[in-house]
């Protein structure tokens, strides 16, 4: 394997772990953006878009709503709590 092969498999690699997180926050099982858990259909989440850029949905499990833990926006990098 030559340099550009491995430069070429690494990027690979990482556009699919990129596509894999996006698609993670989508549909099936989102993650909490404050402590990074997979959220279970049953648990009382909450979702919402984020209140600086609106572009990103936040989404923060029980536990977290209940601990007060703060959030991040990976967009634009507001925190709130
Ligand atoms: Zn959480
Ligand atoms: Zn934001």
């Amino acid at each position: 394997m030559d340099l550009s092969t491995l430069a070429y498999t690494v990027g690979y690699a990482l556009a699919f772990n990129a596509r894999l997180k996006i698609s993670a926050v989508g549909i099936a099982t989102p993650i909490c953006t404050s402590c990074k858990r997979p959220i279970p259909p049953t648990e009382k989440a909450i979702k919402f878009t984020c209140p600086n850029c609106g572009k990103v949905t936040i989404w923060r499990c029980y536990r977290c709503r209940k601990l007060s833990v703060p959030y991040k926006c990976v967009n634009c990098g507001f925190e709130g709590p």
